[in-house]
């Protein structure tokens, strides 16, 4: 048998693979690719690159010590035996903050505006819509404490979701307040869960002492069953005057765009870094535990990396999760266009000339040629096969004249074209 690609990944294949259900097609990847670039660029923000590995310090300080990311599942890089510290990004909102830092970039007009995207990496146990290489589109804004900024990240995220053709996402939004509101609703967890400690999952014990909030995003049942036994108050109960003076405006921003959104009381992200607005978009098409992104403010993830104090917000869209979601809706995705001309010779004598000619039309636009020579007839379905839309044959007779014979595989009609004149038929016609 040959070798199997690992555990959690997917490859991404062109159209018309055999086996695509179980994978990623990967024209509509690009696709979703494609319409996120169009919305965030159009909003102004820039593209921002960084290693798909960095320092495990960075994740560790960055995603938070007592997250699951950070305890189980790292993958973590090693080299000639050697363990270089080095771990693969679990996300991309560290490395990008990283990269602000260490780039200057706080020297830039802000509020600046970044996105980036490609594959994240997690250990997690594979199932629908939980991979251990998946992709990730990311928007990042840094410099500007303004809710309207967050308002604009979820409307972004909601614009991107849309305009893809999903019908059916939800965004939950939620508050997590300030440090000191989430130092009560901790003290106020940790009063409530410590009589029941027995009760707890192991990891839910570690996460009393470490973060209590963490409690409430278990995925143990164990923990869920406590939970709602306890009646636990939400979060939103304990903020403080600033943290819900903010709440408020972005909802008002939301309203006012017609941008729809849920209250979601008990929302609390799994990262450390997040303070005040935190969402999800979810949809029912892949599972209610499964977000299809998640996003909030972070403007204490600069500081804790060293830098200093940088107010922002940001999101990311899982690629694989959207696909699924508008799979789900029954979205079609436009079909990835045929050639605009293929091209072959008659005889082989003239295969080159065929090239040649088909290098040089590759201006005008998608060009393909015959590496052998082939009888018109073959020329034709060889054209039908990659759904071209002119097909030219080249015999000696053509040759000797300088021209080419082209049907238009749509109308069936046929005529002779000059070479010369081929650039200006074909940009007619592109
Ligand atoms: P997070 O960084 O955990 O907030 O994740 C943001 C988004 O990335 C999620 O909403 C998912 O769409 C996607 N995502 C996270 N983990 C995975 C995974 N293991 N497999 C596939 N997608 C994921």
């Amino acid at each position: 048998m040959p070798l199997q690609r690992p555990k959690g990944t997917q490859d991404h294949l062109p159209d018309g693979s055999p086996k695509l259900s179980r994978d990623v097609q990967a024209s509509a990847f690009r696709h979703v690719q494609e319409v996120a670039r169009r919305a965030l660029e159009r909003a102004g923000a820039q593209f921002i690159g960084t290693p798909l590995f960095e320092e495990a310090e960075l994740v560790q300080r960055g995603v938070g010590g007592s997250t699951d990311i950070v305890r189980k599942e790292m993958f973590t890089v090693y080299y000639f035996g050697d363990h270089g510290g080095y771990v693969l990004r679990p996300e991309a909102t560290a490395g990008v903050v990283r990269a602000y830092l260490e780039g200057g970039l706080k020297q830039l007009p802000a509020p600046l505006k970044l996105w980036t995207h490609g594959p994240m990496f997690r250990a997690e146990r594979q199932q629908k819509g939980r991979l251990r290489q998946f992709h990730q589109v990311d928007y990042e804004v840094l410099g500007s404490p303004d809710p309207l900024v967050d308002a604009e990240a979820v409307a972004l995220m909601w614009a991107v979701a849309v305009q893809l053709g999903l019908q059916r996402g939800r965004i939950k939004l939620g508050s997590i307040g300030d440090p000191a509101d989430r130092e009560a609703y901790n003290g106020y967890l940790r009063a409530l869960f410590t009589p029941h400690l027995e009760r707890l999952s192991d990891d839910s014990k570690d996460r009393l002492t470490r973060n209590p909030m963490r409690i409430l995003d278990s995925k143990s049942a164990q923990d869920q069953d406590l939970i709602g036994e306890l009646g636990v108050r939400p979060m939103l109960d304990f903020l403080g005057e600033d943290a819900r003076t903010h709440f408020g405006a972005v909802q008002a921003s939301l309203r006012a765009w017609e941008v729809p959104f849920d209250i979601d009381p008990s929302i609390v992200r799994g990262l450390d870094y997040y303070r005040r607005t935190a969402w999800e978009l979810h949809h029912e098409g892949v599972g209610a535990k499964s977000a299809l992104g998640g996003g909030g403010r972070y403007d204490g993830l600069a500081a804790q990396l060293g830098g200093p104090e940088v107010p922002a917000v940001g999101w990311a869209l899982g690629i694989e999760r959207l696909l699924l979601a508008l799979e789900d809706e029954g979205v079609a995705f436009p079909e990835v266009q045929g050639p605009l001309l293929f091209l072959a010779a008659m005889d082989e004598q003239n295969v080159g000339l065929a090239a040649q000619i088909g290098l040089q039309a590759r201006k005008a636009g998608r060009v393909e040629f015959a590496y052998r020579a082939l009888k018109p007839g073959s020329v034709f379905k060889e054209a039908d096969r990659r759904r071209a839309r002119l097909a030219a044959v080249i015999g000696s007779e053509e040759a000797a004249r300088g021209v080419l014979n082209i049907k238009d595989l749509k109308t069936g009609e046929s005529r002779e074209v000059a070479v010369s004149e081929l650039h200006t038929f074909l940009e007619e016609r592109a």
